[in-house]
This record gives structure tokens, sequence and C-alpha cells, in this order.
């Protein structure tokens, strides 16, 4: 399923694009803004990564999460993954959510939103995409 957004045979909003990974918001985020890091070489699971394909995966993670902050109102960032247990696509990915301070989210049973619009996603796309951009001039 991954694979199809990172082709473009399945719709996405992309934030980081690069040979070995590629980033795009979630449709059903957690927060809007919620994105997801994946090696571009498809692997179900973390036993399929290798260790430079993690420090790939996670540089891009680390990197939208500083993101996140500049291109949204957020505090902070939740960053995780789960791996075969509530992994619900078997290609691994980093769940990069933006968090404010007392946004009500408790454990892991976290209710999922929708975006009112394809416009109003890819203009959150957007926003990402620039705070990345500008953070690499630092
Ligand atoms: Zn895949």
């Amino acid at each position: 399923m991954f694979c199809e957004v990172l082709t473009g045979r399945r719709p996405g909003h992309l934030v980081v694009d690069e040979p070995g990974v590629a980033a795009f918001l979630d449709a059903r985020p957690v927060f809007k803004g919620h994105v997801l890091v994946v090696p571009r070489q498809h692997a179900a699971t973390l036993a399929e990564v290798t260790d430079g394909q993690a420090a790939d995966l996670f540089g891009a993670a680390r990197r939208v999460a500083l993101a996140l902050e500049r291109a949204l109102p957020c505090d902070g960032a939740f960053v995780a993954v789960n791996n075969r247990v509530s992994q619900s696509v078997a290609h691994v990915h980093v769940h990069v959510v933006p968090r404010r301070f007392k946004d009500g989210l408790r454990g892991f049973f976290w209710p999922r939103q929708r975006y009112d619009s394809d416009a109003e996603a890819a203009d959150y796309a957007e926003r990402v995409r620039a705070a990345l951009a500008a953070s690499a001039l630092l």
C-alpha cells in the first residue's frame, strides 16, 4: 500500500522525497499534520531493515518532527513505530504525530481524524515541506 503511494499509484501528500526514504501525510491523522516516514525499498517489518536504512529512516523522522514545530501550531511530537503488533500496513513506517501540551491524548487508543478536503491536506503538506526546506538552510 505505501509502495503504491511512493510510485504515485495511490494518492498521497509527500513531504520528504529522497532516494532511500520518503514521508507523506497519514490519510487518517491522529492530529492534522501527522506524517508517516517510510523506507523507499519495501520492508514489511523492522527485521527487514538494515541499520543503515534505519539510520536514514530515523534521521528523516527527526527532521520531520522538528519541521512540524515550525510548520504547525505544535509544541512537540510523538515518534513511534508499531512493529508487527498494531502495525496496520505491512511496510515499515515511523509515525510522527504533532502534539500540543494538554492536547488530550492518553494511552494508545487514539481517535483518528479526517482532513476537511484534499486541499486542506495539500496545505498541511506544503507547510511541512517549506519548514523542512527552511531548516535545511540552517
Ligand atoms: Zn511496501
